[in-house]
């Protein structure tokens, strides 16, 4: 794979495998031949028998980076699902594959009760909705198991989605937007103690403990520290995190991106900053221009971005802000346009470093000779955008 990445980008020196953002080196993954990201796919069911295998393996799989990617018909039963349904699955010659919920519909399929494709997936359900809403309309008060029940909430059902989509418990998340409110108030200059009894902590301590243990340091040590929010956005394509600071935004990944982890205390150390539950106008912002895009009615963001990074790394992002929506361009012709033609693996390792998928858009960044190459959201994501942005 290593030589083909070669002949793309340059003379090998050391491969330096890429962590961040979109991956372009390591994980240079063979595709169909048959693909050509320049021709949008056919509304059509999907017959390319690699591509109807690799689907299967992500159903059987509960795959869900193949969510909103493809939905799956079973045959025998009239229903149609998403990869991560939990329902029994159907044997392979009982499954028939289409790319949109629209295309299963005209087929004749229902949706599934269990995976209900149609209200997609990531929709945080109903339940925990409301806890959400719950926790938000007074954040210094603990939500508790009681109080869920008595809003016909399952306890445990919100815990388990909070673990699974948020990767902390539901207490752990009350527990930061309090501490986020808290957090907001001392850099208004409030005093510490007014502050934590405002917030409901009972005690100095109990506040001053459990404030240090999200932010990293005492409250009156900590004014200096940057709030970074964190909340998180429904797509299409799954459900992704948003970062953003009172500047703009700093991160929008998707939650099952992998070294996600790397990327959050990277940073946080760049900005000196914590990562808190939250939202803000940045945010709100975001969530209204990439509802736009995703229905193909926006081709450019105009939301604030904050990116911390080396003058080259910030270069080679304002560079790829300029690809036009629709166009790709190959990390060679990045390079020469950054008038470094030689800096090939540099640009490529900046690409990789970027934390702003989609705004940024190094999806739009392929091999010379038209492979994907990449990317850290998986490249069935990156195909999805690439035809996405040809055909709208
Ligand atoms: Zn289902």
């Amino acid at each position: 794979m290593n030589e083909r990445l070669d002949k793309e980008i340059g003379p090998s020196s050391k491969i330096t495998p890429s962590i961040f953002g979109c991956t372009p080196l390591g994980i240079a993954l063979p595709l169909p031949s048959s693909f050509n990201p320049f021709i949008a796919i056919q509304v059509m069911q999907i017959t390319d028998h690699k591509t109807i295998a690799k689907y299967y393996t992500a159903l059987i799989e509960k795959d869900s980076q193949f969510t909103g990617i493809f939905y799956v018909g079973v045959k025998t039963t009239g229903i149609f699902c998403i990869p991560t349904c939990t329902a029994r699955k159907p044997k392979m010659e009982n499954v028939v594959f289409f790319s949109t919920t629209k295309e299963m519909l005209q087929n004749g399929f229902r949706p599934c009760k269990v995976c209900k494709p149609t209200q997609n997936a990531f929709e945080p359900p109903k339940e925990v909705q409301k806890a959400i809403e719950l926790i938000h309309e007074n954040p210094f008060e603990k939500v508790t198991d009681f109080q869920l029940k008595s809003n016909n909430l399952n306890p445990e059902k919100i815990r388990n989605w909070f673990k699974k989509y948020h990767d902390m418990t539901f207490q752990a998340y009350q527990r930061m937007i309090r501490i986020n409110s808290a957090f907001q108030k001392l850099k208004s200059g409030k005093n510490v103690t007014d502050t934590a009894f405002d917030s409901g902590y009972e005690s100095l301590s109990g506040f001053g403990y459990t404030f240090k243990n999200i932010v990293g340091k005492a409250p009156r040590q900590s004014q200096d520290k940057t709030v970074i929010l964190i909340s998180r956005y429904t797509s299409p394509l799954g459900p992704m995190f948003v970062c953003a600071t009172d500047k703009g935004i700093c991160l929008l990944e998707f939650t099952d991106r992998r070294m996600l982890e790397t990327e959050f205390q990277d940073l946080q150390k760049r900005l000196n900053g914590v990562i808190l539950a939250g939202e803000n106008e940045h945010t709100k912002q975001l969530e209204k221009e990439l509802q736009e895009y995703f229905e193909g009615a926006r081709k450019e963001f105009s939301v604030p971005l904050h990116t911390p990074g080396t003058e080259f790394q910030n270069l080679v992002w304002e560079l790829l802000q300029e690809i036009p929506y629709g166009e790709t361009r190959s990390y060679q012709e990045q390079a020469v346009r950054l008038n470094k033609p030689s800096a090939v693996r540099a640009v490529a390792s900046a690409n990789g470093h970027n934390r702003i998928s989609i705004l940024i858009p190094c999806h739009r960044v392929i091999g010379k000779d038209g492979n994907l190459t990449g990317y850290g959201g998986g490249l069935e994501r990156k195909r999805w955008l690439l035809e996405h942005e040809k055909i709208h």
